[in-house]
């Protein structure tokens, strides 16, 4: 999977997420783009606040590093409320759940990401929790092992999910609100580039953030990873400044793709043109020719491929567009090369 992609987020150093960390806009209005999640957001918690209630539970799903755990922050931030960070692969046992919930202060958040990893006895455990705030905690052991009824904090629970398809109903029913994060226009991505290289004091030309911005996947995560390479380039090879030269250069040197698309996106075009002569191609046959799972294709690279018009969905499965074509240097119909 590209580095930048995945969402446990494992291959960055501890210096880059610390970047990462600096460069996470910290409330609603430092944040850029998906103004109809946003303005939806901003009137439960208004609504929340006036109440003095928790905000409702909430699940974010979509691709990866389009701002998902970003706004699990600001919605604490903005609730004025704490939060505790988690994972659904780290909580392995009800108990360790159990420990968190019952250290939430009232109005907490708890964030779950990868939420539809969730064992089914931990998720079960937290339908009473997201239901009733109460959960049952086993006492001692042996013969005089009893369950007892722990009243919690009212909280929220906010879920983030690459893949929606994978959580189960009873979980999806348990979320008040639920939003969708979107792929980011050029303009979008270049004006969070222009706020990233402020922050990280690298001056930068309107010309050289937008090029950053177009081979940058719609998504503000590889935006910003791309700026910090390009910063390398600019320091080391430049005078310090980002202009549209030294941009194209590194861009270049980083072989990233004209449309940011990235290895996994392109083997797809391919396999659909050679293997399956454009299409269309059922999604199980086509994970199965280029050796991804078929959810992530679904929900991590088709949806990309499918916004940039490189890719169609009819009912006989997936076929390639004449930009497809076009992308990879091929005629449709003629010889194909490898
Ligand atoms: P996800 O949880 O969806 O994988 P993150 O919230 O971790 O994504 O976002 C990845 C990085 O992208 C963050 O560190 C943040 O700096 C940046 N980012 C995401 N969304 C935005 C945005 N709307 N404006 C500015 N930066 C953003």
């Amino acid at each position: 999977m590209n580095e930048y992609l995945d969402p446990t987020g494992e291959q960055f150093s501890p210096d880059e997420v610390d970047i990462e960390k600096a460069l996470r806009p910290l409330s609603f209005d430092d944040f850029t783009g998906q103004d109809q999640v946003l303005e939806n957001l901003k009137v439960f918690v208004e609504a929340a606040n006036l109440r003095g209630d928790a905000l409702d539970h909430t699940l974010f799903h979509g691709p990866p590093g389009l701002g998902k755990t970003t706004l699990a922050h600001i919605l604490a931030s903005e609730l004025d409320a704490g939060i505790k960070v988690t994972s659904g692969p780290v909580l392995d046992k009800p108990g360790d759940l159990a420990g968190l919930l019952t250290n939430l202060e009232d109005r907490d958040v708890l964030f779950i990401d990868e939420i539809h990893r969730l064992s089914p006895i931990v998720e079960e455990y937290l339908y009473s929790a997201m239901e009733d705030f109460r959960i049952d905690i086993m006492i001692e052991s042996g013969p005089n092992a009893r369950t007892v009824q722990i009243n919690l904090n009212q909280f929220t629970l906010v879920g983030a999910t690459t893949r929606s398809g994978l959580l189960t109903a009873p979980m999806r029913a348990r979320f008040g609100i639920s939003s969708r994060l979107q792929y980011y226009t050029t303009e979008l991505l270049a004006d969070i580039v222009q706020r990233s290289s402020s922050i990280l004091k690298v001056p930068i030309s309107m010309e050289a953030a937008i090029e950053i911005a177009g081979r940058s996947r719609g998504t503000p995560r590889i935006a910003n990873a791309l700026l910090r390479r390009v910063r390398d380039f600019a320091q080391i090879k430049g005078n310090g400044k980002i202009d549209i030269e030294i941009a194209k250069y590194g861009l270049k040197a980083l072989n990233v793709d004209a449309h940011g698309l990235d290895e996994m996106d392109n083997k797809i075009l391919s396999t659909i043109i050679d293997k399956f002569k454009g299409g269309p191609v059922g999604i199980t046959t086509l994970a199965t020719a280029v050796s991804e799972n078929a959810e992530t294709i679904e929900e991590v690279y088709e949806p990309f491929l499918i916004q940039q018009g490189f890719i169609i969905r009819t009912p006989r499965g997936r076929e390639v567009t004449e930009l497809a074509y076009k992308h990879l240097g091929r005629v449709k119909g003629g010889m194909q090369g490898g």
